[in-house]
């Protein structure tokens, strides 16, 4: 096939031998002084213009909302939002997330984490426990400045994780935005949907039944015999 015309020729190396099909220089070109000139002369206009570079770590770089930073855990009203549901730690592709489960019939959210930890050596930023967690609870913060001397330093328990999440308003706006766009502005973050208790959602949806009442209509479906083999 013929090489079209208006694209550069190879030039020559130890695989290709036409030497023929090497573009000459012309004499400027042959001296380099002209290219060494046109160098130094953008340089010294890049003296004048405005300054971009950080005097890190004196002078710290505030990140857009976009950032993804280290994941934390969000703190509302002094409590972790976490419910210990555990599709974080299942979507982590490199299995950077711990956690144990444990209930609080007192607590209105019921279940919370009795430990929760992530392994920042594994961490690989992805945001992939954020995009799962159906209760906001744990972010990607702004955080980039990590650094640790052993490895246990490294595994970072609830106590480190947790933010308030006053400090991470940017970042909670965004993913709002973010969600929506995502899923055709119907999606709608309720902080109060972070409380799944049975006996709330009793009392908030007004099904009209108690929880007794719920239970017994529960057995009674699970008792009922099914119409066609399809059901069972
Ligand atoms: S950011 Fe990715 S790798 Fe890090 S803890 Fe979350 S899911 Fe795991
Ligand atoms: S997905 Fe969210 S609520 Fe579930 S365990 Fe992870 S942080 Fe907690």
């Amino acid at each position: 096939m013929p090489t079209p015309k208006n694209l550069e020729q190879p030039r020559a190396n130890a695989l290709n031998e036409q030497f023929d099909q090497e573009r000459s220089f012309s004499f400027l070109e042959n001296l380099y002084l002209p290219e060494i000139f046109k160098a130094l002369w953008y340089s010294l206009k890049q003296m004048f213009q405005p300054k971009i570079t950080l005097q890190y770590p004196e002078e710290k770089w505030d990140p857009p909302s976009i950032f993804r930073g280290r994941p934390v855990l969000v703190e509302d009203n002094g409590k972790e939002r976490c419910v210990a549901c555990g599709l974080c730690a299942r979507a982590c592709p490199p299995l950077a997330i711990s956690m144990q489960a444990n209930e609080d019939s007192d607590d209105p959210k019921e279940r919370y984490p009795d430990f929760f930890e992530i392994n920042m050596l594994r961490c690989i930023y992805c945001g992939y426990c954020e995009e799962v967690c159906p209760e906001e609870a744990i972010v990607m913060s702004k955080d980039y400045d990590i650094v640790f001397e052993s490895r246990e330093e490294a595994i970072y328990d609830k106590e480190r994780l947790l933010v308030p999440k006053e400090d991470l308003q940017d970042r909670l706006e965004f993913l709002r935005e973010y969600k929506n766009r995502q899923f055709g502005q119907f999606w709608d973050f309720q902080e109060e949907n972070n409380i799944h208790s049975v006996r709330d959602r009793d009392e908030e949806f007004h099904s009209g039944l108690s929880l007794v009442e719920m239970l017994e209509q529960q057995r009674h479906n699970d008792n009922v015999e099914p119409e066609s083999e399809w059901v069972r």
